[in-house]
């Protein structure tokens, strides 16, 4: 057994210098320092000396043990040094590489034609409001002057939350809020979605709708017709667009019409959209029902307006070109990525 510490401290040296494993490193160490290691066996060695000898030679072990030691720090902050060097070539990131680029997304159709309306209405004083689309029978119908068993209440196919609770089936519940939270004049648009059973190519169970009032003591007809008549002919960017009134029924107008305008896709001419008869039909209206004023507390005798109501989608529809209704909803990018 060697018992010279110089000469095992040089051999430890040496053997850790070609130790390139972080485990055979420790290993190593075991055969110098572990219990049983050379210099181990050196320090348990020195009882038997006599205490002159044990003195120097004490210190000599010492010195190769303190050698060892510093030998192994030096090598495992070398190979740990290694193993980050090699680590960091490794998941090295070039940023010289070019990117993989961004998409550009774009604002949804609907979302688009909702805020060019909004646009148009806040131009001639109409401010946007909105409302709760889980409603009350009241706010829903009863307000609205369709009381229980009236035969309107069957043309809208209700989804009933429970008994007390519905979805809306139109936007004009918030018209009611409205009307009872705010003094006339009252000059709004409310946009919304809105819920029906119902389900093909041009109708969806949600869809969106948009609702204006104007209340106050002097609102006639003819402030409907120019109201409607300017937002359809800045909508559809058209100077000469055509705009027609047709008597129709709604419980909470009266009286009531449906507007058609002139077909923005033949000119009038008749074609596959306007089923070739050279108009389309964009929405109903007409004077607000003196009940319906009543209900939320209003002097029908001071107080009159108007009230109208557009489907959202059919506008962008039309503007867009677009045929099926469901496409707004189906989240598809191909479809989409045409509206950037
Ligand atoms: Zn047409």
């Amino acid at each position: 057994m060697n018992d010279n510490p110089e000469s095992i401290l040089k051999l430890a040296q040496a053997e850790f210098a070609s130790i390139m494993d972080a485990t055979e490193l420790e290993q190593a160490k075991a055969r110098y320092l572990g219990k049983g290691g050379a210099i181990t066996e050196l320090l348990k060695g020195l009882g038997k000396l006599d205490p002159d000898a044990r003195k120097s030679h004490g210190a000599a072990i010492n010195r190769a043990k303190e050698g060892v030691e510093a030998a192994l720090a030096a090598r495992r902050e070398a190979l740990a040094a290694q193993k980050l060097e090699r680590q960091l070539s490794q998941e090295a990131l070039d940023v010289t590489l070019p990117g993989r680029g961004q998409d550009v997304g774009g604002i949804h159709p609907v979302t688009r034609t909702l805020e060019r309306i909004q646009e148009i209405f806040s131009s001639i004083g109409f401010s946007t409001v909105s409302g709760p689309e889980i409603e009350t029978d009241f706010y829903n119908f009863t307000a609205l002057n369709i009381p229980e068993d009236h035969p309107a209440r069957a043309m809208h196919d209700t989804f009933y939350v429970d008994d007390a609770h519905l979805l809306r089936t139109h936007t004009s519940p918030i018209q009611i809020h409205y009307m009872m939270e705010n003094e006339p004049p009252v000059k709004i648009i409310a946009p919304g979605r809105v819920y029906r059973v119902d389900s093909d190519a041009t109708h969806s169970p949600m869809f969106h709708q948009v609702e204006g009032l104007w209340i106050d003591e002097h609102v006639s007809f003819t402030h409907l017709k120019g109201v409607v008549a300017e937002f359809l002919q800045r909508f559809f960017e058209r100077k000469h667009l055509e705009v027609r009134f047709r008597p129709s029924f709604f419980p909470f107008t009266e009286p009531s019409a449906e507007i058609d305008m002139g077909c923005v896709f033949c000119e009038g001419e008749g074609c596959r959209v306007c089923s070739h008869t050279g108009w389309l039909e964009v929405g109903g209206c007409g004077m607000v029902h003196p009940n319906v004023l009543k209900h939320v507390g209003l002097d029908s005798e001071k107080y009159l307006g108007f009230a109208f109501g557009m489907g959202l989608d059919r506008l962008a529809m039309l503007r867009y070109g677009v045929n099926d209704l469901r496409l707004f909803f189906a989240n598809d990018l191909r479809f989409l990525n045409q509206f950037k």
